[in-house]
């Protein structure tokens, strides 16, 4: 069973590249961002909490992420393996992953960083908002917000796998079938 964690700072092109990487390995893709959006739209309660956190650019709280995905992860009891994408993005949700995989008898089995530069980033975010209707990718202000919140919540999390030696870095930049390429050569030797 392979189970990882795709790493990155918004823009990076995370989602992108687990299209990729679900057809190959067979994983279930959890975007924890998606799922957010989903019951956004369904205007329920977990969407309109979600929401406030989400149109300024910062993350939902760790408690209600964490509740949610384990919900999701549950509802494939017969998953191959993972993908997570945008999750865990803060120490207390790296801990509660592990702690509830390792209940499962499951582990994470690499972290995959997308490595990308600020302003590549902000510029992707931008076009992208251009046709994607979300909100956050269509300001800057929310953009540079987002990408803060990387820093200073999420982009500890390289030094949490990297001690267990789980930590591998990708260049981000180039065509999505030589990023997809740089991904399945560390998958392979896992
Ligand atoms: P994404 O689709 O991964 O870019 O996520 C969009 C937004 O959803 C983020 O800016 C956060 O507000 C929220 N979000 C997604 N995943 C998480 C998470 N693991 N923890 C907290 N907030 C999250």
């Amino acid at each position: 069973m392979i189970n990882l964690v795709l790493f990155g700072p918004p823009g990076a092109g995370k989602g992108t590249q687990a299209k990729n990487l679900i057809s190959k390995y067979n994983l279930v893709h959890i975007s924890t961002g998606d799922v957010f959006r989903k019951n956004i739209k369904a205007e329920n309660a977990l969407g309109l909490l979600a929401k406030s956190y989400m149109d300024k650019g910062g993350l939902v709280p760790d408690e209600v992420t964490i509740k949610m995905l384990k919900e999701v992860v549950e509802s494939h009891g017969e998953a191959n393996g993972f993908i997570f994408d945008g999750f865990p993005r803060t120490t207390p949700q790296a801990d509660a992953l592990d702690i509830f995989l390792k209940e499962k008898g499951m582990a994470v089995s690499a972290m995959l960083a997308l490595e990308v530069e600020d302003d590549v980033l902000v510029s992707r975010l931008l076009n992208r908002g251009k046709d994607s209707g979300r909100a956050d990718d269509a300001d800057e202000t929310i953009i540079r917000n987002r990408i803060k919140e990387y820093y200073t919540k999420t982009a500890i999390l390289k030094g949490f796998y990297s001690d267990q030696n789980k930590y591998f870095g990708v260049e981000g930049v180039g065509s999505v079938e030589e990023i997809s390429e740089r991904l399945y050569k560390v998958i392979d030797t896992l």
